[in-house]
């Protein structure tokens, strides 16, 4: 188990976090449980912040990894801001005590209805298409300030799925009408304050965001309006035994180095902001499910757990490698099984993993399953989604309920037949 995962440690045989057992944690609130730990988050936003120590960063969390208000709560007390994708995530991050101004704004293909609620509502609005932005200056004109969201189009990220920033994706408005853009901004009086990219996710190369940095310098350098640019996010952190997690101190030192040169070059010290989701969240989080069934067939020996792709999609939706560890049974000799779930669908977690014996009631931990597990949790087969624990201070608190039956018919409106 060579993956230093930063939120669980082995002592005693047992798994635990601040101390937490996790066994004990899993009989107190049942399973599948959602349980995240409060200090790697805190672990992971500090690393951030301390690798740009002489620029003037701030980090907005990408609320989309992970949703709960808690945890939202959470990363407001040590400091960050909030990136919201939808009005509701802007709702639940002002019920989370974000104040408006620390709420950026970036939705792709809204209605201008909507873009006008959050101006209303006080949140700084990242625009990403000029039919938006010409709505936009002809209702605001400069009274209202806003971010502009460039598609640079640089090729970056894990796969083509989580790839925003190339030619083929709809995300920001294209480097190449620059001209078209800046004719708009002008022409209705457009108070643009920062420029922002997001280009993919699991990026581990400065160089991505260093060019991407080159692009937005010269189109900021062409406002005398920029108070910050935003980078947008995508560190990569380690999923597999072979990855490694990009190394954010080199990152630091590489985008500060040329951050600053822009500022004196712009004639004013702006502020650098980065959105991360991922990084922030990740390893924080693991997903217990417990064995129902170890099933022996002619080609592997399955081992089915009370959970599936409706609690945590990513591994049949991006391929994505999840560590997986029986934590009933640490020191058992290693077997190789298949970890599936219940839904009526090929529903795999992991191929061909080895794992310390697994019988029939055991927990398994399923990793990294902070970020874009929950947030992208279905009731598919009519499944109740997990609850989830916060374990803060040294100790288990629930952060959300397990769904009942209520939950799965609550606006079902049931006919008269
Ligand atoms: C999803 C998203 C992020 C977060 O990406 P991670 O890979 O989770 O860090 C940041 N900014 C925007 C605009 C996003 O859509």
């Amino acid at each position: 188990m060579p993956i230093n995962f930063i939120s669980m440690e082995l002592k005693n045989k047992r798994f635990s976090m601040q101390g937490v057992d996790l066994l004990t944690v899993a009989k107190e609130f049942g399973t599948p449980l959602y349980v995240y730990d409060a200090e790697s988050i805190k672990l992971q936003f500090d690393k951030l912040i301390n690798a740009f120590p002489k620029t003037k960063i701030k980090l907005k969390y990408a609320a989309k990894a992970l949703t709960n208000i808690s945890i939202l709560k959470y990363l407001r007390s040590i400091g960050a801001g909030l990136d919201a994708v939808s009005i509701q995530e802007v709702e639940l991050g002002m019920m989370a005590g974000f104040k408006a101004e620390e709420i950026m704004y970036t939705p792709n293909g809204v209605s201008f209805e909507e873009i006008v609620e959050g101006v209303d509502k006080g949140v700084m609005l990242n625009i990403d298409n000029i039919s938006i932005l010409e709505q936009f200056g002809n209702k605001y004109q400069d009274s209202v300030p806003v971010c502009i969201r460039i598609n640079p189009h640089l090729m970056a990220g894990g796969n083509h799925k989580i790839s925003t920033g190339h030619i083929d994706s709809k995300f920001g408005i294209s480097i190449l009408q620059t001209r078209h853009l800046l004719r708009v901004i002008k022409t209705y009086n457009i108070n643009v304050v920062g420029v922002h990219m997001h280009t993919g996710s699991d990026i581990l190369d400065a160089a991505v965001f260093l060019n991407g940095a080159d692009l937005l310098f010269d189109v900021a350098k062409q406002l005398k309006t920029i108070e910050f640019i935003d980078f947008g996010s995508g560190f990569k952190v380690p999923y597999h035994e072979s990855d490694v997690e990009v190394d954010v101190a080199d990152l630091g030192g590489k985008i500060s180095k040329a951050f600053n040169d822009f500022c004196k070059e712009y004639g004013r010290e702006l502020q650098l902001w980065f959105e991360p989701g991922k990084y922030l969240v990740s390893e924080s989080g693991v997903l217990l499910a417990k064995t129902n069934v170890v099933k022996t067939t002619p080609a592997t020996v399955f081992a089915g757990v009370d959970s599936g792709l409706n609690h945590l999609i990513r591994p049949m939706m991006y391929d994505a490698y999840h560590d997986i560890i029986n934590i009933s049974n640490t020191e058992g000799t290693e077997r190789v099984y298949t970890i599936v779930g219940y839904i009526c669908e090929t529903d795999t977690f992991g191929w061909d993993r080895k794992l310390n014996e697994i019988s029939e009631g055991d927990i398994l931990a399923i990793k990294n399953a902070g970020a874009y597990g929950y947030s992208m949790s279905s009731n598919y087969n009519s499944r109740f989604r997990p609850a989830e624990v916060l374990i803060i201070n040294g100790e288990a608190k629930l952060i959300r309920k397990r769904e009942t039956m209520e939950d799965l018919t609550r606006n079902q409106v049931v006919l008269d037949i």
